[in-house]
């Protein structure tokens, strides 16, 4: 019997074993996968290191910079830009729209100037028109809503934003339309990655002091006889169970859920991502650690660059990209990983980042689980699941546990503050 378990080795999971080892606790992670990382992992092809799409920390956490600091990191100041139409903009474009024509120029400045007021914004489309005006918010967010969230903006809710969306005031709009000297208004100022490793490095700290058991895919949970079931067969019990896994996953594993939480499991949806992942056989193809893509024709919501991440992660003399792409049941993928991969070298092409002639590979594969959707009714279904969860004694932790759009510094504190949680009070 051990007493502590954790199913699933991303960074809350890890985060969760780590702190109970510093306190002298035994708790032991479960992992499906051959090694622990989750979300944080990364992979190689030849000399080149691609991370599970763009990761830099911009965390401000004491306890987590405590972790993460201890491994040699690169910083960066980014900058990032959006590409529209064979047009690079500063980012975010609201507040940057001088490469535009003068008279879409003008267009997006009277509709701000005349933007509704819609008070408390029923949903997110509702809330861009009311924040943008309807000409930037068509233009821009609403169309992107679409590539990156795969629903309408009218299917979300808005408490997700947080300060992910810049609000300019009439000034900034102004100056953005009449000059491409603006300041940086990207909500992080520095973002930092390991020099070595990709960004798996910054979990070492933590996984030198937690006991991670890999290849270990739990497939049933009896929350009676406080039991989990693996993939090979084994049995392992428990007395307090912290959990990491997606709580559809979870749900659907567990002995006697009832159906009203079966419902609001099934109820849950997460998008999914195609990772494009480009070598490149010059330097200098990677030109923006990471910009967003709003064409609609172009598959890829966004791109970023691992070599410009860290040179550690390309041969001398070369570069790389990766390209996101998202799809959910919502809007499923729409092409196999050979036509995908032909089609974002087209676009690579057609953007002007390098001929085919420079690209050593592409290669495709895919995330499952990449962020939970804000639709109407989510938190109802969440809440559901949380209050049973309660009722069994399991704690639910990380992006997919709490079934929110965490960082991975929140995943982390989401692992640490459970396990906190059980020795402090011995009990969810
Ligand atoms: C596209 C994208 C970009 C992101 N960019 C950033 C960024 O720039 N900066 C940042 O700070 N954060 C970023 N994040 C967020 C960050 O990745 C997450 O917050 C964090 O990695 C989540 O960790 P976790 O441990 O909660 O979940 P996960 O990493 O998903 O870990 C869950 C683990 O459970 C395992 N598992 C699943 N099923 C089973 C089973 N049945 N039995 C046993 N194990 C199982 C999985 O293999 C996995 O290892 C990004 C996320 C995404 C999707």
């Amino acid at each position: 019997m051990s007493g502590f378990m954790i199913l699933g080795g991303g960074v809350a999971g890890i985060a969760a074993s780590y702190t109970a080892r510093t306190l002298g606790v035994e708790a032991v992670v479960y992992e499906a996968g051959n090694r622990a990382g989750g979300l944080l992992d990364c992979f190689q092809i030849g000399g080149y290191r691609f991370d599970h799409a763009v990761h830099l920390s911009f965390t401000k956490n004491k306890t987590v910079r405590g972790l993460f600091d201890q491994v040699p990191y690169i910083t960066h100041h980014p900058v990032p830009v959006n590409y529209e139409d064979g047009r690079w903009l500063k980012h975010p474009v609201q507040n940057n729209l001088f490469p535009l024509p003068l008279g879409e120029r003008i267009e997006a400045i009277e509709s701000f100037v005349n933007r509704p007021d819609n008070g408390e914004a029923a949903n997110y489309r509702d809330w861009l028109l009311h924040q943008y005006g309807r000409y930037i918010a068509e233009r821009f967010p609403i169309r992107y809503t679409r590539k990156y969230w795969t629903v309408p903006a009218e299917s979300l809710t808005t408490d997700w934003i947080g300060n992910r969306m810049y609000r300019p005031a009439l000034s900034e709009v102004l100056q953005g339309a009449m000059s491409a000297d603006t300041p940086n208004t990207y909500y992080a100022e520095e973002m930092r990655y390991p020099q070595k490793g990709g960004y798996r490095t910054f979990l070492e700290p933590m996984l030198a002091n937690a006991d991670v058991r890999c290849g270990m895919r739990a497939v049933r949970i009896d929350p009676r006889r406080k039991s989990v079931e693996f993939a090979d067969g084994t049995v392992r019990h428990y007395e307090f169970l912290i959990s990491s896994l997606p709580l559809p996953a979870l749900i659907e594993m567990m002995e006697g859920a009832p159906n009203s939480v079966r419902d609001a499991a099934s109820g849950l949806w997460a998008t999914s991502v195609a990772l494009v992942s480009m070598g490149f056989t010059r330097p200098d193809a990677a030109k923006h650690l990471w910009f967003y893509i709003y064409d609609e024709k172009i598959m890829a919501a966004r791109a970023y660059s691992p070599s410009l991440k860290s040179p550690d992660n390309a041969p001398a003399g070369c570069s790389s990209l990766q390209f996101e792409v998202y799809y959910s049941r919502n809007r499923p993928l729409q092409m196999q990983p050979d036509h995908l991969a032909e089609h974002i070298t087209d676009a690579v092409v057609k953007i002007g980042i390098a001929e085919r002639s420079d690209i050593a590979f592409v290669d495709t594969r895919t995330i499952p689980f990449g962020n939970v959707v804000f639709d109407h009714g989510m938190h109802e279904r969440r809440e559901t699941i949380r209050a049973y969860l309660v009722t069994q004694g399991i704690l639910p932790v990380g992006r997919f546990g709490e079934w929110d759009y965490l960082w991975s510094d929140q995943s982390l504190m989401s692992g640490r503050r459970a396990i906190l949680k059980l020795l402090l009070q011995g009990r969810p």
